[in-house]
């Protein structure tokens, strides 16, 4: 059974999460530890639980999603993987952080590109990769079939969806994505978005105000 840990970190409330199972074996997706008491948190748990983590995930790199990447890639010696799509956002972040205050940001070097349909896996758990640009123009979710779950990133919130007022987003792109993508999938599969809580398929396909089915 994969279990899911989440933490919410950094001034843009961010969601950074740990995946793990039976085996101690971890991915950690989007790490948006900045302050040291958030790298504390992160490492303390992964240390309590005795896990070990096995590679490095990127739903997509705006500043908020990988300002620990730098961090955990040092700590863990594990490899970096990102859509390719999403390099022109990475590199921007480098040079945006000092404008929000984050001058410490260093950036991780991309390892692995993702690209759909391909499969992650760690422990006994697989990933399936999906491409749902929009919000940003690589990003990317890991759907979990066995335990059904998506970590969806900036795409589909509980009630709302990704912004589209960033240089490289695009709404129509966004709305074709969430309909592809996402409400293709079976109702009962949770999601675990960027930010706040967590949400259901068919809850949004329900009542999600911004994309009907
Ligand atoms: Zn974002
Ligand atoms: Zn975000």
């Amino acid at each position: 059974m994969t279990q899911i840990k989440s933490f919410v970190f950094n001034p843009f409330s961010e969601n950074t999460y740990v995946l793990y199972d039976e085996t101690g074996e971890a991915v950690i997706i989007d790490p948006g530890c900045y302050e040291q008491r958030e790298k504390d948190a992160l490492a303390g748990f992964i240390e309590q639980n005795n896990l070990k983590p096995v590679k490095l995930l990127n739903t997509h790199a705006h500043i908020d999603h990988v300002l620990g990447n730098a961090f955990v890639k040092r700590k863990y010696g594990i490899d970096l993987y990102l859509h390719e799509s999403d390099l022109p956002v990475l590199k921007a972040v480098a040079v945006l952080a000092p404008n929000y205050g984050m001058a410490a940001y260093e950036e991780a070097e991309v390892d692995h590109f993702l690209e759909a349909g391909q499969t992650i896996t760690f422990g006994n758990t697989e990933l399936e990769i999906r491409f749902v640009p929009g919000h940003a123009p690589g990003h990317l979710a890991f759907v979990n079939h066995a335990n059904r779950f998506v970590i969806g990133g900036d795409v589909l919130f509980r009630g709302s969806i990704g912004r589209t007022d960033f240089p490289l987003s695009d709404f129509e792109t966004l709305a074709r994505s969430i309909r592809t993508q996402f409400y293709t999938l079976p109702d009962d599969y949770t999601v675990y978005p960027g930010h706040m809580g967590t949400t259901t398929i068919g809850q949004e396909k329900k009542t999600n105000p911004f994309i009907r089915p």
